[in-house]
């Protein structure tokens, strides 16, 4: 294998290896030291209540920028770092990172919550809510400005264990939210076992709002969702379209390029004062 290879050594790529086997390699040697050599930045990207117009709290995503292929989305590096391992370390740089810069915003005035996605492998770490915890303290941060984002996969995983860590997680006062909701193995037979506080609404179902079974279905997951006391937030919010098709079917937190697309934190700050003076005519 050309990854066990020393760093002077070449390797013949085998024909029949696919050139995607070949980038994949290439991440997967790379991302090692990715981290090290300071190639990962953190991306902000705003929800906003759309009933109260105001912003309801941002969330970090992840970005890599490859010295040579240039920038890498996480949909294609996250899944190596989950096979490497990696991902533990990179997801400790990211909620550090993450609760540093909502510390900074809260200094400043702005006080939104950061939300940060959790890879189910996270919960292999007996430890997760420590890190968790030591990071809050490091930082200083108040527990209930940072949420968790987990996705329904993790019903595939010993789910006594996951819902045993989350509880404990959620007694620091960090609040969890389930993403890609409705995409993934239906976790809604665990709705009332998995301690959570918001559903995060999967794009594919903002980007098919005009179908009458698509819309039952939101409609069903916001009743459903309000009798559980969870919070609904809508994902791919692209248009005054899907804004009113969502209005309507009684979700209220949206999150897309419509209202803003992630951003460097600076990009960020500059985002809030331009809607300050727009004030309320942003929508
Ligand atoms: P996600 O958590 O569901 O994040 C939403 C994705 O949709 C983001 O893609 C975002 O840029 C994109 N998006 C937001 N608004 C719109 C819109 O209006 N239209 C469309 N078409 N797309 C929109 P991104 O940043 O490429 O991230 C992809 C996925 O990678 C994320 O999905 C998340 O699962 C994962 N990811 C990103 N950062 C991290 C991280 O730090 N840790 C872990 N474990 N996963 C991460
Ligand atoms: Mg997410
Ligand atoms: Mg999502
Ligand atoms: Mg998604």
């Amino acid at each position: 294998k050309a990854k066990s290879l020393g760093k002077n050594q070449y390797c013949i790529y085998n024909d029949a290896m696919g050139k995607q086997e070949v980038r994949k390699m290439e991440l997967e040697k790379d991302i090692q030291m990715a981290l090290d050599n300071d190639q990962f930045y953190i991306v902000y990207q705003p929800k906003w209540h759309v009933k109260e117009n105001r912003l309801y709290g941002f969330e970090a995503l992840l970005r890599w920028e490859h010295p040579t292929l240039g920038t890498v989305s996480p949909g294609e590096f996250i899944p190596i770092t989950e096979e490497t391992g990696l991902i533990i370390p990179i997801t400790k740089w990211v909620l550090e990172n993450a609760c540093q810069q909502c510390k900074t915003w809260q200094e400043q005035g702005i006080i939104q919550p950061i939300s940060v996605n959790l890879s189910i492998k996270l919960f292999q770490l007996e430890s997760l809510t420590e890190m968790v915890q030591d990071i809050l303290n490091k930082v200083n941060l108040d527990p209930h400005l940072l949420e968790l984002e987990i996705t329904e996969s993790m019903v595939l995983h010993d789910i006594n264990d996951v819902i045993f860590q989350l509880q404990s997680i959620r007694s620091l006062g960090v609040r969890i939210s389930m993403d890609d909701f409705g995409t993934g193995y239906s976790s809604i037979g665990l709705l009332d076992r998995i301690p959570i506080d918001a559903l995060k609404l999967d794009c594919l179902f903002t980007n098919n709002l005009n179908t009458p079974s698509k819309r039952a279905i939101i409609n069903a997951i916001v009743l459903m969702a309000e009798n559980l006391q969870l919070d609904v937030i809508a994902e791919g919010v692209e248009n005054q379209e899907h804004i009113d098709d969502l209005m309507q079917l009684g979700c209220q937190v949206m999150q897309g390029y419509f209202y803003g697309k992630p951003m460097r934190a600076e990009q960020v700050e500059k985002w809030i004062a331009n809607k300050d003076k727009m004030s309320l005519s942003f929508i």
